[in-house]
Order: structure tokens, then sequence, then C-alpha cells
């Protein structure tokens, strides 16, 4: 036996103990999101993959042994591989998660070239700067985001942090214009309503996180950028904050899940049309119906 195969045999031994004690801690005991190498998974619908070398030049990704049961792939035996569909932009391709030998007790999943040659021409700058591996930490990768639909089926949308601030950017002016009228108006008539709320939504990370877990379509009439405008459209959404502070000295954590949604332009100004009477959620999802109906 060889060194190299002396490794392999140790960390199959540290797998194995790991297995039965930590692993079911990990699955059932911690609360989300749970982060794991290039991994996070938001809840059990929703994870994310840091863009990495195996991601872009080796057609797949590890899968870490904490987050296979999200994958629905924990029971998988030594040399066992199953097929799955992964979507992107409403096409499918074909991919497979395969379990290594034991010794290795590695699980990665698999894509093909058609999937691949995608990547590569969605991600085109970081393929080089990868490919090169020219100053890595320089940049902030993109993430794929994977969202199961079934145990045989996940759709896979990429989220790039530099368009989530170019986008906050490209609104600076507008929503500047809005929040400085309304911290007059606060000074005026005691009124603050939207103000954090506008600042919260315009938050990078919020929006990152409010895109990670809502997606990139409108909540409220399912308004999809990239379907109708392209690539000049791709990634591009609003954020909309559902419950604004009642006060601008209130600290309040935001929760990017539960409190930030994902709206187009036209029915975010809907929302935010009138300032007295900002509208719900299931208000504005109730005018948009109304419209469709007749
Ligand atoms: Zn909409
Ligand atoms: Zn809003």
């Amino acid at each position: 036996m060889n060194i190299s195969n002396l490794i392999r045999d140790n960390r199959s031994r540290e797998y194995d103990s790991y297995n039965k004690n930590e692993l079911d801690r990990y699955k059932n005991g911690h609360s989300y999101p749970k982060t794991f190498n290039s991994w996070e998974i938001l809840n059990d619908k929703i994870a994310l993959k840091t863009v990495d070398k195996s991601v872009l030049i080796h057609h797949g990704t590890g899968i870490p042994i904490q987050t296979r049961y999200f994958f629905e792939i924990d029971k998988m035996v030594a040399g066992e591989r199953k097929n799955i569909t992964i979507s992107y932009q409403n096409k499918n391709y074909e991919a497979y998660f395969e379990l290594e030998s034991s010794q290795t007790g590695r699980t990665r999943l698999l894509w093909y070239s058609d999937f691949r040659d995608i990547l590569k021409l969605e991600l085109p700058e970081y393929y080089e700067v990868i490919e090169n591996s020219i100053e890595l930490n320089k940049y902030i990768f993109p993430k794929i985001r994977f969202e199961k639909v079934n145990q045989y089926n996940f759709k896979l949308m990429i989220i790039r942090y530099e368009d989530i601030l170019e986008d906050i950017e490209s609104d600076n002016l507008e929503e500047g214009l809005i929040i400085k009228e309304e911290v007059e108006s606060y000074r005026l008539e005691g009124k603050v309503k939207h103000v954090y709320g506008k600042l919260y939504e315009r938050d990078p990370k919020n929006r990152a996180l409010a895109i990670a877990y809502h997606g990139t379509k409108c909540k409220i009439c399912g308004f999809n950028f990239e379907e109708v405008y392209g690539t000049r459209g791709r990634g591009y959404i609003e954020i909309h904050h559902i419950n604004p502070l009642s006060t601008i000295r209130e600290e309040t954590k935001i929760n990017p899940s539960t409190d930030l949604i994902p709206v187009c332009a036209n029915c975010h100004r809907m929302i935010h049309r009138k300032k007295e009477n900002i509208l719900s959620i299931d208000e504005m999802k109730e005018l948009v119906c109304k419209k469709e109906s007749k």
C-alpha cells in the first residue's frame, strides 16, 4: 500500500465517524442558512454554490457530505450514480450525482459539455480569471442558485454580485430623490414611514439575499426581465421591503427571506405610488388579477 492510499484510508475512517455523529446533528439540529465550503443551504428548497474552478473547468462540483441531504442523495452507495435534470433558462440539461469509491467517500454533481458551454458563455470573465488563477481574491464570484423542484429536477440561476451593485447604483439618482423627499416630509409633517424601507431595499447584501431566496421573477405579476429583454434584462429585479419600519430610529434586523420581495418595476411603482397608502403584496396581486380577468 502506498502513501496516498494510507492517507485515503485515514480519511475514510474519519468520514465514517463523522457520518454517524456530526452528520445527523448537522442535518437536523442546525438552523438555516447552513454553510459548508462553497455551499450555502438557505432552506430545504434553495442552495447556493459559489462558482469555482470545478464548476467552470471540470464541469461539475463536489457535494460536501454535510449537504448531501439537501439533494436527497444521503442514501447513495459507493459507485452509484443518480441521473437528474438541471434546468437553466427554461432549457433542460442532463446531469448526475456520483458517489466515488467508499475510500474517498466523495460525492460529485457532474454535467455534460452542453451545460459547461452555457456556463462558459455566461461567465467568460470568470472563466479567464479562474483558468489562469489571476488575483482570485479580488473577485466576488457569482453564485449558482439551485432550486429543488423535486429530487430529480433542479432549477439553476446565476446570481452576479456586480449586477446587484450596478443596479443599486443606477437606482441611486431617482431613489435618492425619493429618500430626500421623504426625510423632508418627515421634518415637516413627522412622517417617516418609508425612509428605512427604501434604504434596506437598496442595501446590496439585502438585495443579493432577497434574490437568492426568491429569484428574479416579480412575485406579484410574474414578470421576468430576462425573458422579455434578453441579456439586457438578465438578473434585473427590484426589491421591495414588505414592512417598512414605522419610525426612523427603530433598529430592526431585516430578514431577506420574509421582509424583502422581488417585484418588477411596474408593480414596484404602483405599490409606492401613493405615499400615504402603500399597498400590500396581496392588495397588489388582487389589482393585477382583476385586470387580467377582464
Ligand atoms: Zn410585476
Ligand atoms: Zn418598495
